[in-house]
């Protein structure tokens, strides 16, 4: 990704694996995996993960997987398979295999039966609760189950029958036989296998049994060849049960698992659970409204995938505890657009503004970009009838106001200098239209003899665009919402997080804008174009709908 600087400083994974490569350990290759459970859609806590897995890929010239971590039959789904997939693409990655774990089902029987040969493991059969009380808590020791000293045929043939759906849901459990008085919970014997009636929707019916993730995630690490397997922190106390399994069962080159600490950003929620009751409960329009913190969220918003990736950049690799702001998010998504996105004029609330002494019809030229010629020039027409925005005119102006106000100039942007003459209000007293002249001596040059401070965008009235605008805020009010004992997150959600503005004014040159395209809005923000569609779903239910992605400066700090 060239248009990033490169890390200066290597965190402390590319450390471990550089001193990996000095042993010549695992022959000197460097294999990562990104393993989604297909349960949700990936939220930005997940491109944290990504690129940190697929950026090693990059780095050492090595290889990166994508595996679905699909050992729950009930909770996957393979509508989230697909948006994961389109997802990573979409960030600009590309995994060297995509893999299933439950490709793995045949061999991971196989490795829990030898577990049973060599007497590391035994089928339970006390009940789920007695099997709680049995494991004891942190501050006492568990013991041990009556069936634990089961024989190894007594052990394979009930497995077996277990495999075979002789026993109903929750009848029979594999597991480890370690140590029930361990400091370390994971390791009181954990659960291998349990039965599961219950249809999955890679093996279908083939299996009533399905393995639990400790099991399965460095075995199928194993199965693959990873060297590196990077999860996050509350895996650290995991890792004793990882290595147990590896050395069980006697891989030669067992990967190595490398915790660091989650992605945590303030103003949002990045658990998959929570993430769908906002969409069960319908405070957002779906996982991909602009307000969520999913990454197709955050695309229809108009977040590049560099300026995520850069993100990811700044906030670096650690096992230390952090909260990002927020606004570090939209700094990078500002600095990556401010670049890329061509300059337009949008008035959002219009005022009528006539000029008396302009009667040509001319076809002005703008810029796109002002620092970029190579982006080329739009054209933009003028004519004596004009939408200016209600906030850039105060008709009891403070002195300091460079905007309009009566007796005032100001210069139109990409256009001529004009001066306020008359104000025209309704019965209400409201203003409804300014009244202007123009210099005609200042297209392109500045007013002989004085100085007009302001600028203000425009559009001309008889060839503007009509166009939706939707204003996005924080979705939470609070910078936390999630983190409060007595009150759910849903009570910190921003009532103001969304204000449609149905009707506003665009210069033409926004008629062609394309789904996910992204503008300046001169003086006002960035915004790209929404997919909306109407009830069909094939035709736009408005002539072009806009999303704010984020205005020009913070207004949050
Ligand atoms: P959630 O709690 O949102 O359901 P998860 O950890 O259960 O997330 P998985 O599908 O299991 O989601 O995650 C896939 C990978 O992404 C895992 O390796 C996980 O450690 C990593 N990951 C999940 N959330 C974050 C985060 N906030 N920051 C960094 N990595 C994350
Ligand atoms: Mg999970």
């Amino acid at each position: 990704m060239s248009e990033e600087s490169p890390t200066p400083v290597k965190n402390f994974v590319q450390n471990i694996i550089d001193g990996d490569l000095k042993q010549n350990k695992n022959d000197g290759r460097v294999h990562t995996r990104f393993p989604p459970e297909p349960n949700g859609y990936l939220h930005i806590g997940h491109a944290k993960s990504i690129c940190l897995n697929f950026g090693l890929k990059e780095t050492y010239s090595g290889k990166c997987n994508l595996r679905f971590d699909d050992t729950n039959p009930v909770s996957e789904d393979p509508e989230y398979i697909a948006a994961i997939k389109e997802d990573i693409l979409w960030l600009g990655f590309e995994w060297d295999n995509l893999c299933h774990a439950s490709e793995y089902f045949d061999q991971l029987y196989d490795m829990a039966v030898r577990l049973i040969k060599k007497g590391k493991a035994y089928v339970d059969s006390l009940s789920e609760d007695e099997v709680r009380e049995y494991r004891g808590d942190h501050n006492t020791p568990g013991k041990n189950s009556p069936y634990r000293d089961r024989s190894v045929e007594e052990n394979l043939a009930l497995f077996e029958r277990m495999k075979n759906g002789d026993f109903k849901d929750g009848e029979h459990i594999l597991r480890a036989k370690i140590d029930m008085t361990s400091g370390n919970m994971n390791l009181r014997d954990p659960l291998i296998y349990r039965i599961r009636h219950a249809s999955h929707p890679v093996t279908g019916d083939k299996w009533c049994i399905y393995p639990l993730y400790d099991f399965t995630h460095g075995l199928s690490d194993a199965i693959e060849g990873i060297t590196h397997s990077v999860c996050t922190l509350e895996f650290e106390d995991h890792r004793p049960l990882y290595d147990w399994f590896l050395k069980e069962l006697e891989f030669e080159q067992p990967p190595q698992q490398i915790e660091f600490s989650k992605l945590f950003l303030s103003h949002v929620i990045v658990s998959k659970r929570n993430l769908k009751k906002l969409v069960d409960e319908g405070h957002v329009s779906g996982w991909d409204d602009p307000r969520m913190p999913t990454l197709r969220g955050l695309r229809r918003r108009g977040y590049t995938a560099a300026a995520i990736r850069e993100l990811c950049r700044q906030v670096g690799v650690s096992k230390a505890y952090s909260v990002i702001d927020y606004s570090l998010l939209e700094d990078c998504l500002r600095a990556d657009l401010n670049e890329k996105a061509q300059r337009r004029m949008v008035v959002l609330n219009p005022l009528k503004l006539t000029i008396t002494n302009y009667d040509k019809n001319e076809t002005l030229q703008a810029p796109n970009h002002p620092k970029d010629e190579s982006m080329g020039q739009r054209d933009l027409p003028m004519s004596n009838t004009l939408w200016i925005d209600h906030d850039d005119f105060m008709e009891e102006a403070p002195k300091k106001y460079f905007r309009l106000k009566p007796g005032g100039e100001v210069r139109l942007r990409n256009s001529y200098v004009i001066k306020c003459e008359e104000v025209i209000k309704d019965e209400k007293g409201e203003v409804i239209e300014l009244k202007c002249t123009a210099d005609l001596d200042t297209l392109g040059k500045n007013p002989e003899g004085r100085k007009v401070k302001g600028i203000i965008h425009w559009v001309a009235a008889d060839t503007a665009v009509p166009v939706r605008v939707n204003l996005y805020d924080r979705l939470f009010n609070d910078p936390n919402p999630g983190g409060h004992k007595e009150q759910s997150f849903l009570e910190f959600l921003n009532p103001e997080s969304l204000n449609v503005l149905e009707t506003c004014y665009a210069e033409p040159a926004v008629a062609d804008a394309k789904v996910g395209e992204a503008f300046q809005f001169e003086r006002v923000g960035y915004f790209s174009v929404d997919h909306d569609l109407g009830a069909q779903g094939n035709e736009p239910s408005h002539p072009l709908t806009f999303n704010r992605s984020v205005s020009l400066r913070d207004n949050w700090k």
